[in-house]
């Protein structure tokens, strides 16, 4: 039974412990190298197809960006996370071919780079220290040898996360936000951002690597905050976190440090499915 105004830990502010943000990372394409390593595959896979063509993930500071990354000088298509880069070099069938080759690799899922090497270790000792509570979710399919999750546990340990909590889950992010509370889902691919927002009372944040004037226009609008890196995410997570935060106020601050405008003394109207679709570009 809940005591009187709520437990005197967790989850419940009482005005003199800490409030625990509670956070939830993507994997692919926001910490972990897929487009890299496909690109790998892919080379090795078909030696015809020019390896100059096939992208990598580029990690913030880095001289080259998604463009000449993916060779093809295709700056709008390329510069959008969303859209596999090595979709660019190979045909419908290729990529076919691809995925049943990754599928049949053992342990594939722990070959992957991490995009900004030390994100995670960084990321774990904040979670120590700011008592943050972390979970990463991914959509992986699973490949020969041990499960996407076993593989992602190991994965996130190898590079600097010593206690990862993972779940290979499916369909809205927005509603497994909501189910788990999460307080920040971090997520590389808008569609995502905007099931989020949509579906949870999470924020979502949207690492977005491609040239900032082809954000979505419509994600200030639904409350997506965009950052360029991790790295940004964690700091503004950091400065979020580093003055004690009140469950009431932390939402509008996030909102300022995002660069959104704070609420107007009422929550966020949660936008419709199909406006929301229809603003960011989605089909619905
Ligand atoms: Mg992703």
């Amino acid at each position: 039974m809940t005591p009187a105004g709520g437990w005197p830990c967790g989850r419940q502010y009482t005005g003199t412990l800490r409030f625990h943000m509670r956070l939830g990372f993507d994997l692919d394409g926001t910490l972990a190298d897929l487009q890299g390593a496909l690109a790998l595959e892919a080379a090795a896979l078909f030696p015809d197809v020019d390896p100059d063509t096939l992208p990598k993930s580029v990690a913030p500071g880095s001289d080259a960006g998604p463009e000449e990354a993916a060779g093809r000088g295709d700056a709008a298509e390329a510069a959008r996370p969303d859209v596999p880069l090595v979709a660019h070099a190979l045909t419908a069938r290729q990529q076919r071919e691809l995925w049943r080759h990754v599928c049949d690799r053992e342990n594939f899922w722990e070959t992957l780079a991490e995009i900004e090497p030390g994100a995670l270790a960084r990321l774990f000792h904040l979670m120590q220290t700011r008592r943050w509570e972390v979970i990463f979710l991914t959509s992986r399919p699973e490949t020969k040898g041990d499960t996407a999750q076993l593989q992602s546990h190991r994965w996130l340990v190898a590079h600097g996360f010593p206690a990862p909590a993972v779940f290979v889950v499916h369909g809205s992010r927005g509603k497994i936000a909501s189910a788990l509370a999460l307080d920040v889902l971090v997520d590389d691919r808008p569609e995502n951002c905007l099931d989020i927002a949509i579906d949870s009372q999470a924020r979502p944040i949207l690492v977005w690597r491609g040239e900032e004037g082809k954000v979505p226009g419509s994600a200030r609008q639904l409350g997506i905050g965009t950052v360029a890196s991790v790295r940004e995410c964690l700091d503004i997570l950091e400065s979020l976190d580093r003055d004690g935060a009140e469950p009431g106020g932390m939402v509008d601050r996030l909102r300022r440090l995002l660069g959104l405008k704070p609420r107007s003394g009422r929550p966020l109207e949660a936008p419709s499915a199909s406006r929301a679709s229809q603003a960011i570009g989605r089909e619905s």
